[in-house]
């Protein structure tokens, strides 16, 4: 028997015109559609309804596999005519299907799935995974809740996107919590189980949970892999990424797509230019350079180890790009100081007629502040609104930069009072640094406070401070801060310089002398200092934290953990080759004049990354021009 079913899917609301249960515009729409649709049509057709089905679901499958959605509303309409309601279990389980693999808004899935009668296990599957997937992560739990209080149990598909869901709200309470239910259902043990665990453990932030679950796998694929790989290369933990990369290597593993994005951010974290660039090669050999994601991980990765020319050639020979590519070159020249390239570039970008992202606004923001072109900083914050983005707390702070580093101190501290955001400690962390650049003492301590009430154990502002008072000789006030610090168990955070070797990091602190060539090594920087006082170097020691003499404080700045890595270099590799350093500080105003006297004497392109920049130095002259 077929039913006059066209009016029967707004059964759960009050008024057809606007069900309250459909939030999104677009499921509306397309109800609505649907209806007018079939309402052209008064003659009900009396196939029968199993054949009905069959057609439908035969047509939404040709919808999955050509993922397009334009169909869906005839299909919808075919179905309500022949009197079949996404009601029915088989039509609503793949009608359900069907929404969530094109990426569709899920209340019009939950709609459908709520007048389901008896879903299928598969079926509460496939709503936990549109929600995992989704915009609404949280509501895969709420329906995994309820499948608990049906008579359908979970089976192997079930965790997998629940752990998928809690890794993107980044809840590892609630992963726990999933675990522990895998558990008591035995389904801890599957491969995929553990896969999706290991991934969302990593994804949580819990790098060593996921490596002690991975080392406990008895069977581990190329995703388990990859999952504890890219746990620690975004969890900060690059060194042990790339460590796991070469064991998988060992174990005769091929490593994916997934797998070389993983280990070229963790080579672009740390700098290591020479294994970035040996993926490189292995990536055009199997073909995998041509992938859009691989190419924006190339371009991130030889944009942060200094290379910026390789950057943009591998941006400019992609065969595809997206927003987030052009986004990482335009960082990327920002970073290395090249303003106007990046300017020009986001230029381009517009006349693409892409659209750009916050991101893409703190790569122009970031590019004005360091060449100091102030108006044009101001006229690109105007333009976000343009592209409907709300300034958020990183474009004010950028603003704030801009100006500080521009010596405008009173009108970046203006801009701070007047903006409608609360300011958050790494803002009037700027400018304080500013007011260390410009020594400005009275908004120096107005911006310490405010630190203090925000941050009062962070020890660079304890150190930016005590730079002020020492530019201005109060050696009494530097001891107090310094008093402080030791009272309250502030440590400074130490700076160590990063260079690579023949494929080996070297890492060096401030006066290291733990390294086998020590010896060689300070022999170099006696030499180093030799020559630059014959070039007339005269060490600048007022950022020396400290009421030390003179004297003392020269060998404190000649012991800075980038001249020794510099010294590392000269003594092991050829003449003529660029020195690459990455720094995890700003590296200090006496470092920065002698390394562009470093590069003239020994003739060498320097090229140090430091906490906010690119420095490239070449005979006497760095990039930044002096505007750090
Ligand atoms: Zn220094
Ligand atoms: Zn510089």
């Amino acid at each position: 028997m077929l039913l006059p079913s066209r009016e029967l899917l707004f059964t759960t609301s009050s008024s057809p015109s606007a069900p309250p249960s459909l939030a999104s515009s677009c499921s509306y729409a397309l109800f609505v559609a649907a209806r007018c649709y079939c309402s052209r049509y008064t003659l009900i057709c009396s196939l029968p309804t199993r054949l009905i089905i069959n057609k439908c679901i035969a047509l939404l499958q040709g919808c999955c596999i050509t993922a397009t959605e334009g169909r869906l509303k005839p299909i919808h309409a075919f179905a309500l005519r022949h009197g079949v309601h996404p009601s029915n279990p088989d039509f609503g389980k793949h009608f359900i299907f069907t929404l969530v693999s094109l990426s569709l808004p899920m209340n019009y899935a939950s709609l459908v799935f709520s007048q389901l009668e008896y879903p299928s296990v598969f079926t509460w599957n496939t709503m936990i995974r549109g929600h995992a997937e989704g915009e609404t992560p949280e509501s895969a739990i709420g329906i995994h809740r309820q499948m608990l209080g049906s008579e359908v149990r979970p089976d192997t598909h079930t965790y997998p996107f629940l752990l998928k869901a809690c890794a993107r709200m980044l809840d590892v309470r609630r992963g726990e919590a999933v675990h522990g239910q895998s558990l008591k259902d035995g389904l801890e043990a599957l491969v995929v189980v553990q896969n999706t665990l290991v991934h969302m453990y990593s994804a949580c932030g819990q790098a060593e949970l996921a490596y002690q679950l991975f080392g406990e796998m008895p069977t581990r694929n190329l995703v388990s892999w990859n999952s504890v790989v890219n746990g620690f290369a975004q969890n900060g933990r690059p060194n042990e990424a790339l460590t796991l990369f070469r064991q998988m290597e060992m174990e005769g593993m091929k490593p994916d797509g997934f797998t070389v994005v993983s280990i070229l951010s963790a080579c672009a974290e740390l700098g290591s230019l020479a294994l970035g660039r040996r993926i490189h090669v292995y990536l055009l050999k199997v073909g995998l350079s041509e992938n859009l994601h691989v190419g924006n991980a190339l371009v991130d990765l030889y944009g942060k180890c200094g290379n910026i020319r390789d950057a943009y050639q591998v941006f400019v020979e992609m065969p595809e790009r997206n927003v987030v590519s052009w986004t990482t070159m335009i960082v990327s020249l920002a970073v290395h100081g090249f303003a106007e390239e990046a300017i020009s570039l986001f230029d381009d970008f517009e006349s693409e007629r892409l659209t750009p992202t916050d991101i893409t606004f703190v790569g122009v923001l970031c590019a004005c502040s360091h060449a100091g072109l102030v108006a044009e900083g101001f006229g690109y914050f105007e333009k976000m609104k343009q592209y409907k983005i709300v300034p958020k707390i990183e474009h004010y702070g950028c603003m704030v930069d801009l100006l500080g580093r521009a010596g405008l101190v009173r009108r970046a501290h203006d801009f701070i009072v007047e903006m409608p955001v609360e300011p958050n400690a790494i803002v009037w962390r700027t400018l304080l640094g500013a007011c260390a650049i410009h020594g400005q003492l009275e908004l120096g301590e107005f911006a310490r406070a405010r630190l203090l009430q925000l941050e009062p154990r962070h020890s660079g502002d304890f150190v930016l401070l005590s730079n002020i008072y020492a530019n201005e000789g109060r050696w009494f006030d530097v001891q107090r801060i310094r008093s402080k610090m030791l009272r309250e168990g502030v440590k400074k955070s130490p700076g160590h310089s990063i260079v690579e070797l023949r494929n080996s990091i070297h890492e060096f602190i401030m006066g290291d002398r733990s390294h086998p060539q020590t010896k060689e090594i300070y022999e170099m920087l006696d030499e180093i200092g030799k020559r630059l006082e014959l070039e007339g170097y005269v060490p600048q020691t007022s950022n020396v934290l400290a009421d030390i003499d003179v004297e003392e404080k020269a060998n404190a700045l000649a012991y800075h953990s980038e001249r020794i890595a510099i010294a590392f270099m000269l003594i092991n590799t050829v003449a003529g080759s660029t020195i690459r350093v990455v720094k995890n500080l700003r590296v200090c105003v006496d470092c920065h004049t002698a390394t562009k006297l470093i590069a003239k004497i020994f003739d060498r392109e320097i090229v140090v990354r430091d906490r906010s920049r690119f420095h490239h130095f070449r005979d006497g002259f760095c990039s930044c021009k002096d505007f750090w």
